[in-house]
């Protein structure tokens, strides 16, 4: 496969970017590659390296491009809506619209306000929580991630699970000293915590299916517990519904698995390809934000018009009836194919999967948790990765990471996906 246009662009984008990649999981580095494949374009469910190589899409932008590439309703309300301008920095209907269909959709969201991104999203909601309940603790699962802000970027100290260190540079240790460290998964050591500290946590945040240490599943009664433990504490709970928003079922995870949340973050595929999130949930708390309350919360382009054009579109695309049927059902091949695939080989393995989410992992199974997951093969991964590339199959670079169905998938693409990992297991 050449790749040298890719190779050349690399070598220029590292003289302006730090790294040459604007996030790092770009990079590839987690598979090895010498240097990442930068894309050209898109279309349907593949896409197109600068090198002129096609490959069928696995990841889908990490999530938004449920519906694929050049769905023509997002497009054209794209179109549409750059003839009228890009950002005004006052209210438009395009946002009402988007975020009617969000508390439609969502069980637990009642009031719900454009942000950004998904980093945003999740930063605001804990300050909600916080100011609402008037405490600093906030506790997160290993694993989990919430996007880039200070008290997420937290390390579990050794020996004491739940004392928590900063994981980058630049992070203070005043900041992820408000956050508390669990297991995913681990009811009992989340009980013990809120029994020893509940009255001090303002929020509990969680991933109802973790998709950033690889798709990791809420083990039965997991999330009712996290639902249970904020409710007799008073802590708010949060499901980080950036990825499992409008994935995993039309109302997200909580509508999924039955358990509602106070607050939900949304993100990825609620701006159609755009950069967005929101945050949203319980009347009594989303009262708290400015105007309204007295938690700041602002954003010079929030509710940016493209972004609300192409966010709507793709939800009123995504509320056609039978859609989340066939994505199942898109899923559920991709699933039999990868499954019957590995089974052809020696290397042990367990695929998790909810719907159209999904993670192969090269390690025994089952994978509950950010320990287990850990347990993976990722020099074998690579290996994978490297032959299904090779293959045509754009898979997301990291053991750590989901596979991202999208309904553009044909049956043509499944089978070819299917086909090259057989070759790569059996071979
Ligand atoms: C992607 C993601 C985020 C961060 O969203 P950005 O738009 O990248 O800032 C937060 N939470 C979860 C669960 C995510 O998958």
């Amino acid at each position: 496969m050449n790749i040298q246009t890719s190779a050349r662009l690399f070598a220029e984008a590292q003289k302006y970017i730090p790294g040459g990649v604007n996030s790092p999981v770009r990079a590839m580095k987690g598979v090895g590659m010498p240097h990442p494949l930068f894309i050209n374009h898109a279309k349907g469910a593949h896409i197109w390296d600068a090198d002129g190589n096609e490959f069928v899409d696995f990841v889908s932008s990490w999530g938004p491009m449920i519906l694929g590439w050049g769905h023509p309703d997002v497009v054209g309300s794209l179109h549409a809506q750059v003839d009228r301008g890009t950002s005004y920095g006052a209210p438009t209907e395009l946002e009402v619209e988007l975020a009617r269909l969000i508390c439609e959709a969502v069980p637990s969201i009642e009031l719900v306000r454009m942000v950004n991104s998904g980093t945003e999203a999740t930063m605001s909601a804990v300050r909600v929580a916080r100011g609402f309940t008037g405490r600093e603790k906030i506790v997160k699962f290993i694993g989990c991630y919430h996007g880039h802000s200070d008290g997420f970027l937290a390390a579990a100290g050794s020996g004491v699970l739940t004392l928590a260190l900063p994981d980058s540079p630049g992070v203070t240790k005043g900041t992820t000293a408000d956050t508390l460290l669990v297991e995913y998964n681990d009811i009992e050591s989340l009980t013990a915590l809120f029994d020893e500290r509940g009255d001090e946590i303002a929020a509990l945040i969680v991933e109802p299916v973790a998709g950033n240490m690889g798709v990791v599943l809420p083990a039965p009664g997991f999330l009712e517990a996290c639902r249970e433990l904020c409710t007799q504490s008073g802590a708010v709970l949060i499901f980080d519904e950036v990825i499992t928003g409008f994935r995993v079922a039309w109302g997200g995870a909580q509508e999924r698995f039955g358990v509602l949340p106070d607050l939900t973050t949304l993100g990825k595929i609620i701006g159609g390809g755009l950069p967005v999130g929101a945050f949203g949930g319980r009347r009594e708390l989303m009262e708290t934000v400015a105007p309204l309350g007295s938690t700041y919360q602002a954003g010079t382009l929030s509710g940016n018009p493209l972004a609300m054009a192409a966010g709507a579109a793709a939800l009123r695309a995504l509320s056609e009836p039978g859609v989340y049927e066939r994505l199942e059902k898109l899923a559920r091949e991709v699933a039999e194919g990868l499954t019957a695939a590995a089974a052809k080989g020696d290397h042990p393995f367990t695929l998790n999967q909810v719907g159209p989410m999904m993670t192969l992992f090269f390690c025994e199974g089952p994978v509950q948790s950010f320990a287990d997951a850990k347990q993976a093969d990722t020099a074998y991964y690579a290996q994978y990765w490297r032959h299904m590339l090779e293959s045509g199959i754009y898979l997301a670079p990291s053991q750590f990471e989901a596979a991202m169905i999208s309904l553009a998938l044909s049956e043509d693409d499944i089978t070819r996906a299917a086909a090259a990992a057989t070759a790569f297991f059996a071979g």
